[in-house]
């Protein structure tokens, strides 16, 4: 993990350093120019003194005599006290003529001297050494006197100590140094309010963001000075109100929504993809005799032990929505039948994360639904002995041979006849519903891989006789290899309720087509006349128990508009799907479309 400094901590020592260092160049740089300077000065000094002694001195005069030595000398002495600087003079070949410190008889020959050596050569020589005699580093300048001739007949060579030299700078650079230290102390002092001043707003600014995260976000950032931290913090405020009003919309729903998750009959129960209860709402907590905070982290199974339910909810953990009828035995002998709907729950990303079950106590709605049922089955049944009867009497009657005399009494006789079959025929249907409707799928119906073919063809035998009488042509188009898992008689009263319809509602002379075809993963068997069409608003309502387009033309057809209901339900038994197609005046195309295996 990188450490991190503080902003403050990354300014000050920059700043600082940065001062000091430029501080420092500057400080070396004149240290270097003063020395530079001293010396050249005290170079200057010395040859304008070796000048000046020179002129003590006449070359003419000067012998190697003893008298004559010791005057010069002497004149070396005076003047190198008088000036505080050693003066030397030495005759060309390098010996030591005079000097004003030591004594020249037992000096060494001084002709390889540097300085010498130039100052013979015409020049000024100058050089900075350690001298043996006076045990010391020396600062030497030498000059030539020059003869008629032009060739230096005395070299006359001035020099001081160097510590002399370096001790008035020194003190100089003492007072630099002090300077030095008074300036970096202020650097010191001006950087630290400097970074204080930079880092104080973003510090401001940093508790301000803290105070945001932590969710006090009515307290605005103030605005800083500098330009861009100022927009910063106004980008930040905005931030701010935008996140404070967003904040509320969600709270503002999610209090909607727990409201009228808490109000719903309905239990809910949402849970993970381990069937792990998320979230329940108050019907639930009451229907599973649990608390909230009990039934939260909970699995599913701990707290419905329902061997149909448990099955139900795999269902549903692979499916996007589902749907089943579970019985329940709560308490003993209060037998319940729930409603379970289930559907998939979604995160952002569209993953699935679990599943959403919505329970609803539908034990009443089934039974007033089971009474209707069982009302119509019974009146169904206590009407169709007595009709029988009137049918077969009326019948009877018809053939006795006073009333074939007498045609308003057989026209009445035609009359009771034809009604009481058409209310026979509605009675039939009214019973197929209801036995449809009230069967054990698991007991009374038979699945069984089958021949769609074979069913055409046996419904198609079945209707023969109508379309016969109407002309009526019935084409079928089968694949004889094309088999579906079906409940035969259920499938072929599908199809003889179907095909009736094609013949009864198509004119006389005309086509009735019967294909049946494999094609994206379905077979369809379709069921197409050339008859009176359906306009569309009709089709949505087609299915529902005695809903006819034409009234009149359904009776007079001798139609109970039950048919469809019948097909509808046959199909929905199968798991299958019906689709219709029909232009008014053309023909209608049925299709039953059944999903291959
Ligand atoms: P019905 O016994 O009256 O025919 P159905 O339930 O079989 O009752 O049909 C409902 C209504 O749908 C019919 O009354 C009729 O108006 C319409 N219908 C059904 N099949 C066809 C068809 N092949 N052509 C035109 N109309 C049809």
């Amino acid at each position: 993990m990188t450490r991190r400094k503080k902003l403050f901590s990354q300014i000050f020592p920059s700043y600082f350093l940065i001062a000091v260092i430029s501080l420092l160049v500057t400080v070396w740089f004149v240290f270097n120019l003063l020395n530079a300077f001293i010396v050249s000065q005290t170079q200057e000094n010395l040859t304008a003194r070796a000048h000046l002694f020179s002129q003590n001195i006449r070359v003419d005069d000067i012998s190697l005599k003893a008298d004559s030595l010791q005057e010069i000398n002497r004149r070396c002495k005076q003047a190198g006290e008088a000036s505080g600087t050693r003066i030397t003079v030495i005759l060309p070949e390098g010996r030591v003529l005079a000097d004003s410190e030591e004594d020249s008889r037992i000096m060494e020959n001084h002709r390889d001297r540097p300085e010498i050596a130039a100052a013979l050569k015409g020049g000024v020589g100058s050089a900075i050494r350690y001298s043996a005699t006076l045990q010391r580093k020396m600062m030497y300048v030498a000059i030539g006197i020059p003869q008629d001739k032009g060739a230096a007949r005395l070299v006359v060579r001035t020099s001081v100590p160097l510590k002399s030299v370096y001790q008035a700078l020194g003190e100089v650079k003492w007072e630099i140094i002090k300077i030095f230290f008074l300036i970096t102390l202020l650097v010191a002092l001006v950087s630290l309010m400097v970074s204080k001043k930079i880092a104080r707003p973003v510090q401001e600014m940093e508790a301000g963001a803290r105070r945001f995260a932590a969710g006090y976000l009515e307290r605005k950032l103030v605005l800083p000075d500098s330009k861009e931290l100022a927009s910063l913090a106004e980008a930040m405020n905005k931030m701010s109100v935008q996140l404070d009003e967003r904040i509320k919309i969600i709270k503002r729903q999610k209090n909607e929504l727990e409201t009228v998750f808490g109000s719903m009959t309905e239990a809910v129960i949402a849970v993970d993809k381990t069937d792990r209860i998320l979230q329940s709402n108050h019907a639930a907590e009451v229907f599973l005799g649990n608390s909230g905070s009990q039934l939260q982290g909970k699995y599913l199974y701990e707290v419905i032990r329902n061997h149909d339910f448990t099955q139900f909810i795999a269902t549903a953990a692979g499916s996007e929505k589902a749907e089943g009828d579970i019985a329940f035995e709560i308490k003993e002998e209060d037998a319940r039948v729930i409603n379970v709907k289930s559907a998939a729950l979604i995160d952002e990303t569209g993953q699935r994360i679990g599943t959403l079950l919505v329970l609803n106590d539908v034990t009443r709605m089934r039974q007033l639904e089971n009474m209707r049922r069982e009302f119509a089955a019974n009146v169904s049944h206590e009407i169709k002995t007595p009709l029988t009867s009137i049918q077969g009497f009326a019948e009877a009657l018809l053939a006795e041979p006073i009333i074939n005399g007498n045609q308003e009494g057989k026209h009445y006789l035609e009359i009771i006849i034809k009604n009481a079959r058409r209310l026979s025929a509605i009675i039939e249907d009214v019973l197929r519903l209801s036995n449809i409707e009230h069967a054990d799928r698991k007991k009374d119906f038979h699945f069984e891989k089958k021949k769609i073919s074979t069913v055409i063809d046996s419904a198609v035998n079945v209707c023969r006789p109508e379309a016969d009488q109407k002309d009526i042509r019935i084409v079928t188009d089968c694949d004889p290899a094309l088999t579906a898992l079906m409940d035969f008689s259920l499938t072929e009263q599908a199809f003889i309720n179907l095909l009736e319809n094609a013949v009864k509602y198509s004119p006389e002379n005309s086509e009735v087509k019967i294909e049946a075809a494999a094609g994206d993963g379905n077979i369809t068997v379709r069921f197409a006349d050339n008859g009176v069409g359906i306009p569309a608003v009709h089709i949505p309502r087609l299915f529902e128990r005695f809903y006819r387009v034409d009234k009149t033309r359904s009776r007079k057809l001798g139609g109970t508009g039950l048919g469809l209901a019948i097909v509808k339900h046959i199909v929905q038994i199968h798991g299958w799907k019906i689709d219709v197609s029909s232009t008014p005046g053309q023909g209608s195309t049925f299709s039953v479309i059944i999903p291959s295996p």
